[in-house]
């Protein structure tokens, strides 16, 4: 599989370090909020990468981190901590929101169809891990206390900007319009690796440290929670591209240093989701979820089809507009699938030519809109049903778009509505026992309902009326 690499800008051919297994990484969310359909772009294109590395043969151990102390709400390390903010907005304590926004993360991904990984961690549950790491990273000379906190030492390290070629200026934390420069630091982007004194002095959750009492930064856990549970060496680690500076590049920073070698070997990095007006993003309180999108009657399936249309390292443009034409596309294939009929024999031959060309679009960078082009070139192909439907059902293993049970319920709500019949003597009994219903006369309703139903006839209520069929 050919992957984009975020640290040598280029595709490159995947290879884990052990044959056995793929050690994959992925930043979970900050649980102070709901997540948005934009965070969920990222984790279902995530979920897409770990299915096609399963459907392509490796074993994968996957790990996800849940943010639950230390992301403040500036990238910086200033300003107060997003959960103890989350907390008060709605009165609650800061592990009643964790426990809250967490459960609704999950059950966002479920209807999504996007698994689980192997390990959930949140951060709260790894300290020790944590201030192991600062005490390796303070040993070997890579960090420094100051004003209270403890700081990583950027200025030890060869190369900070790993990703990419930043415009330091502009990049650079405490100049930047806004921020508050941190005047313990050695150089502007240091960053804190344990705190203890901020100045929002009533951070909810502290734990006794070495340095005294405080709380973690925000990078150091998905270090210490990589290392706790996938030891010194990493294949792949994910996360959406706003993650690859400054969160990354620190992660990468002391990850290193603290290990003397080499950490991960590949970044997979999603862009944006954004609306025409922007990025959408939790902070500013305004977003998208998946229940919204619910409740204005889509599918979750819809929204899932809508991300694959695109390519991951493409930043896609929400509308609803753009989700109207996902749907109808999807609907469309959906109803193409319904036709097909069951039984009958695999032709392998074809077969494996299909999943061949599946499987090209997935080693192409995870090229999931040639993914699903390879599904419609299924339909296409001229083969039997039964060959099409194994072909839709292994794709899907990967595509988790529910190709076949989507099918399925559309042919039992077709069967269903071509049964409803019509035939103008019936049609009138049917007619008296709503008018009986209007009029409150339900013994008189009952009756002609017992009278059809002797005549073997069902009736359907449904919310444009009384419908009929024979049973
Ligand atoms: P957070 O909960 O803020 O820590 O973010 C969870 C994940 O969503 C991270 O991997 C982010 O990089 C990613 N993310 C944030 N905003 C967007 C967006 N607008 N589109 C896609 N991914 C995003
Ligand atoms: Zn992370």
């Amino acid at each position: 599989m050919y992957l984009y690499n975020s640290l040598s800008h280029k595709k490159e051919l995947f290879q884990p370090n052990s044959p056995d297994v793929v050690k994959m990484y992925t930043c979970g969310p900050t649980v102070y909020h709901y997540a948005h359909i934009g965070n969920l772009r990222t984790y279902i294109m995530e979920d897409v990468l770990e299915k096609s590395l399963r459907y392509l043969g490796y074993n994968v151990m996957r790990v996800m981190n849940i943010t639950d102390v230390g992301h403040l709400a500036s990238d910086a390390d200033t300003g107060e901590d997003k959960m103890l903010k989350g907390a008060k907005r709605e009165n609650k304590s800061v592990m009643e929101i964790a426990q809250y926004y967490t459960d609704a993360f999950f059950a966002d991904c479920e209807k999504l169809n996007i698994k689980k990984p192997d390990i959930i961690q949140p951060a709260t549950g790894c300290i020790p891990e944590f201030i192991r790491i600062v005490e390796g990273l303070l040993e070997k000379g890579y960090a420094y206390f100051a004003g209270g906190n403890v700081y990583f030492d950027t200025s030890k390290l060869d190369k900070y900007y790993v990703f990419n070629d930043h415009d330091e200026e502009n990049l650079a934390i405490g100049v930047r319009e806004g921020v508050e420069e941190d005047t313990n630091k050695r150089n502007k982007n240091d960053f804190v690796l344990w705190f203890t004194k901020s100045k929002f002095e009533d951070q909810a959750l502290k734990w006794d440290s070495p340095w005294g009492v405080g709380y973690p930064g925000w990078h150091i856990e998905c270090s210490g929670i990589s290392m706790k549970y996938l030891g010194e060496d990493l294949d792949i680690h994910c996360g959406g591209i706003d993650n690859a500076f400054p969160h990354h590049t620190n992660e990468i920073a002391q990850s290193e240093s603290f290990l003397g070698h080499k950490w991960c070997n590949y970044w997979f990095h999603v862009h944006h989701l954004n609306t025409d007006d922007g990025k959408m993003s939790k902070s500013k309180g305004e977003f998208l979820t998946v229940s919204l999108l619910q409740e204005k009657g889509y599918d979750p399936m819809a929204y899932r089809f809508f991300c694959l249309q695109s390519h991951y390292r493409r930043n896609l443009v929400f509308s609803w507009e753009n989700l109207d034409n996902a749907v109808v596309a999807y609907e469309k294939l959906i109803s193409k699938i319904a036709i097909l009929k069951d039984g009958g024999n695999v032709d392998a031959e074809v077969f494996s030519a299909l999943r061949e060309r599946f499987i090209g679009a997935l080693n192409g960078d995870l090229n999931t809109s040639l993914a699903i082009t390879a599904v419609y070139d299924v339909l296409k192909a001229k083969t039997s049903d039964a060959t099409k439907l194994a072909a839709l059902k292994d794709f899907d293993t990967v595509l988790s778009l529910n190709l076949i049970q989507a099918a399925e319920a559309l042919q039992i709500k077709q069967e269903e509505e071509s049964a409803v019949s019509s035939d103008p003597e019936i049609d009138v009994l049917v007619q008296a026992r709503s008018d009986a219903k209007k009029a409150k006369n339900y013994a008189e309703a009952d009756r002609i309902r017992d009278e059809l139903k002797a005549k073997g006839i069902e009736i359907i209520d449904t919310p444009q009326g009384a419908k009929w069929r024979r049973v």
